[in-house]
């Protein structure tokens, strides 16, 4: 199948671009095009217009401070993979972008736009819901920054309107007493995982006085669970199973074309225990290093 027949422009600024946006309704955003061309070629979108914003300047950036990592609109999944500054000061970005696709659609595809897509299946706006971390966005009216937590609003769908640009994303540092993992089941490595988590855990010498775990491939939108409660008398087998309990009633998983119910509340069971005891021993080894 073909596209509808839509226009195209490629703006040379940051201007153009959101005036041509805010121009037409109907118009869309092309940033890797990864997951966009798809849909334009299986005619599950037919935007009248697209704007290329791959012309436009300084947005390719990725940018670590002591506050965290941020995201410019063209920095693909490779530079991003690639950053040894991003995966010192959050490592969660580096671990869950190996598992984003295959190399040749890391090459292309945004990291950006991988969470403005807003795939529950995606493993980066599971790990930006988890950290805290937000989306600055720009149009003609302005520029507003939206905390992770308010951009997933439904299946492939972010509290983004219509005429904005997601800029830049910021992924909050991690701190020195916390630890991270990632984990997830796919059919072959880089299809789209059929349940991943993410986990971030904070110590106290041996005590854990946080723990909360992202789920991709779960609900409809990127969810996160406080799983500090299971884990109050350490990391032992009996706090790991009821944390992967917990987990699952918290995101009572349904039955899709992919996996069953049952199945994939075994995979949360299993994938929770795997990353919180990563994610505590992963704490204690970037305090002795
Ligand atoms: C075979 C295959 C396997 C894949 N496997 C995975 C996987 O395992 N995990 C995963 O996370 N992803 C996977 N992807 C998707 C990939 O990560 C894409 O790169 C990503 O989803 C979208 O980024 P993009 O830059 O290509 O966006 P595009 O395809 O250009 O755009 C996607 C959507 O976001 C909007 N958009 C993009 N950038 C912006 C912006 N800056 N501001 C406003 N709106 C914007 C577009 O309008 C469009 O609606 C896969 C893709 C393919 C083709």
């Amino acid at each position: 199948m073909k596209p509808a027949p839509f226009a195209y422009v490629r703006p040379a600024s940051l201007e153009a671009a959101l005036a041509a946006l805010a121009d037409d309704p109907g118009a869309k955003v092309l940033a890797g095009g990864q997951s966009l061309v798809p849909l334009l070629s299986m005619r599950l979108a037919a935007p009248g217009r697209l704007v290329d914003i791959n012309a436009l300047p300084d947005l390719a950036h990725v940018r670590s401070t002591a506050d965290g990592v941020r995201v410019g609109a063209l920095a693909r999944h490779a530079d991003v993979l690639a950053d040894v500054d991003a995966a010192r000061v959050q490592p969660l970005v580096a671990l869950a972008l190996a598992n984003v696709a295959h190399p040749t659609i890391r090459n292309r595809g945004t990291t950006v736009g991988s969470i403005v897509h807003a795939d529950a299946a995606a493993e980066m706006p599971a790990v930006l819901r988890l950290l805290g971390g937000s989306v600055d966005v720009a149009s003609t009216r302005g520029r507003r920054t939206i905390a992770a937590e308010d951009l997933f609003a439904g299946p492939l769908e972010s509290t983004l309107a219509h005429d904005e640009i997601a800029v830049e994303a910021f992924f909050p540092a991690l701190a020195a007493d916390q630890g991270v993992a990632f984990a997830e089941i796919a059919r072959r490595h880089g299809d789209y995982a059929l349940c991943g988590v993410a986990a971030v855990v904070t110590r106290e010498g041996d005590r854990v006085t946080s723990a909360r775990a992202g789920y991709l491939s779960v609900c409809d939108v990127p969810t996160v669970v406080d799983l500090t409660d299971a884990m109050t008398d350490g990391v032992t087998d009996a706090s790991l199973a009821t944390a992967g309990d917990t987990a699952v009633a918290g995101l009572e998983p349904a039955d899709d074309i992919h996996a069953t119910a049952t199945y994939r509340a075994q995979l949360i069971r299993v994938l929770t225990a795997q990353v919180l005891r990563s994610a505590y021993d992963d704490a204690a080894a970037r305090r002795t290093a």
